[in-house]
């Protein structure tokens, strides 16, 4: 096969995007959902075929790897576990004894 002088030159995705960063996002199909307005989304569609913003919620972790990074996340802060709560308790003795405190300074101390 011969390419002739009218022949637009070959450029797959990946070397569009090694050029131009926008060039896949250009490139891709539109997104087509009904806006709110009435028009359809002009957006670049994702794999799914709608856009960032029409993409639709998440389906969660799917791959082995994601499931568990999922198991492992920490679902507990710490914030409010034992030791936590027993120093709020001690905050809370100390700003009561320093208002008792402040109290017999202003009282005149009798
Ligand atoms: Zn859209």
């Amino acid at each position: 096969m011969s390419e002739g002088p009218d022949a637009l030159p070959v450029v797959t995705k990946s070397e569009a995007a090694a050029t131009d960063p926008m060039a896949a996002a250009h490139a891709a199909p539109r997104c087509g959902a009904r806006c709110r307005d009435g028009h359809a989304c002009l957006g670049p569609g994702m794999r799914n075929g709608r856009c960032r913003m029409h993409g639709g919620k998440s389906t969660g972790a799917r791959t082995a790897a994601g499931l568990e990074r999922c198991r492992s996340a920490p679902r507990k802060h710490g914030a409010r576990d034992a030791k936590a709560r027993a120093q709020a308790k001690l905050r809370g003795e100390a700003r009561a004894t320093l208002r008792e405190l402040e109290k017999m300074l202003a009282g005149g101390g009798d």
